[in-house]
């Protein structure tokens, strides 16, 4: 514990450091590091702990969905050409059918 005496804190220069973080090893005070799972950590290394995994986990899922709605809202507009394509390519044949000659 000497050795932890001569140090400081990496954000608090004038204050003696407490503890080590076991992420990137820096000496910091205790106000800068928290206990997490039975070891001191600061915390930066402690939102770069629990965020690695879930981000890639999420990071395809997005991509997916966008995919899913580019293809589905591609099909939709397609449907609506086609359908409207339809609807004006029988709409002269109705019309004439229906005018009076
Ligand atoms: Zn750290
Ligand atoms: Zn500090």
């Amino acid at each position: 514990m000497t050795t932890l005496l001569r140090q400081n804190c990496l954000n608090h220069p004038s204050r003696e450091a407490s503890a080590r973080c076991i992420g990137c090893h820096v000496f910091f005070c205790r106000e800068c590091v928290s206990e997490h799972q039975g070891v001191m950590i600061c915390a930066p290394c402690l939102a770069q702990q629990s965020s690695p995994t879930p981000r890639l986990q999420q990071s395809w899922l997005p991509s997916l969905l966008g995919w899913l709605t580019a293809l589905l809202s591609l099909l939709f507009l397609w449907l609506i050409a086609f359908s409207l394509g339809r609807f004006l390519g029988t709409l002269p044949h109705s019309f004439q059918e229906q005018l009076p000659p």
